[in-house]
């Protein structure tokens, strides 16, 4: 596995398996891998003939007060892992090498971001449709996977990628678990033990949620008032940022259940913010 800091080599490198009709496939990630991003990378893995996968905490993504800073990593662990998974190339640039001072252009999707994680982190998705963007046109990969797991971020990025023309398909990936059923995130390590054992209460809201609907809920705002009493109790500790159920392609909250919805919560537990989602066929 060749590891590239310089984005140029990176460009070089892909041109010449593009030249070569190597397929390119890409998994972008932000690094203090786990078993959720492997998934990304053995998904990928088969659909492509050289598999790029990234590494890079992207500072315009984050807000001021968020945790840019303290952002966990691991670089040789990420390293064994990627190569283990079959990574031809780790792309870990420094910030400036990838932004320059005067960088000035950014890449939005503002109709798909105007709730859930969008509401409560207002730049988050340009930056991280800018950062794809450019991570696209470095690689010009055939093939991008993210995990559902940011569903919203999955919806933008394949709006994105459909109204500009992007040249790569998008393969969205389910979520992957603890066995307690909480969704792993490399933020699951800013948890106590004691955040940690109550995290698990998040899934089964959104499960007991699901319950309520195939059971004849039709009503969102009932149900999501009853996931926040819920939480009240399961998650005495927590905090919720927001509790939505929205069109799953639109990101636009409906009032009426009437057809696949998705629900989706943020939750803030100590020093984490976690979210997850369900999607709900009716
Ligand atoms: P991150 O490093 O958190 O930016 O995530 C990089 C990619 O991995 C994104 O496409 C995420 O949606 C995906 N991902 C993170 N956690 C999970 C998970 N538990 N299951 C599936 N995909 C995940």
């Amino acid at each position: 596995m060749k590891i590239v800091t310089d984005p140029q080599e990176l460009q070089r490198q892909c041109l010449v398996w593009r030249n070569a009709e190597r397929t390119v496939g890409l998994v972008p990630t932000m690094g203090f891998l786990h078993a959720g991003h492997t998934a990304l990378m053995d998904r990928m893995r088969p659909e492509c003939d050289r598999m790029v996968v990234t590494l890079f905490v992207n500072p315009t993504q984050f807000g001021e007060n968020e945790d840019l800073s303290n952002y966990p990593h691991d670089f040789e662990g990420d390293c064994a892992k990627a190569e283990a998974h079959g990574a031809d190339l780790l792309f870990a640039p420094a910030p400036d090498a990838m932004y320059a001072p005067d960088h000035a252009t950014w890449v939005e999707v503002p109709e798909l971001g105007r709730h859930l994680c969008g509401a409560s982190r207002p730049i988050h998705f340009r930056g991280v449709c800018t950062v794809v963007t450019k991570l696209f046109n470095l690689t010009r990969a055939h093939k991008a996977v993210f995990g559902q797991k940011d569903w919203q971020q999955l919806a933008i990025l394949r709006r994105m990628a459909r109204d500009l023309n992007m040249p790569v398909e998008i393969i969205g990936h389910p979520i992957v678990r603890e066995s307690d059923g909480l969704a792993l995130s490399s933020r699951n390590a800013y948890l106590t033990e004691t955040e940690r054992a109550a995290a698990p209460a998040i899934r089964r809201g959104l499960l007991n949620l699901r319950e309520t609907v195939r059971a004849g809920q039709r009503n969102a705002g009932a149900a999501r008032a009853a996931l926040k009493e819920e939480y009240a109790s399961t998650l005495p500790m927590g905090e919720v940022d927001y509790i939505e159920i929205v069109d799953p392609a639109d990101i636009v909250p409906m009032e009426d259940i009437s057809g696949p919805v998705l629900a989706a919560v943020a939750i803030r537990l100590g020093k984490a913010r976690l979210i997850d989602n369900i999607l709900i066929e009716v």
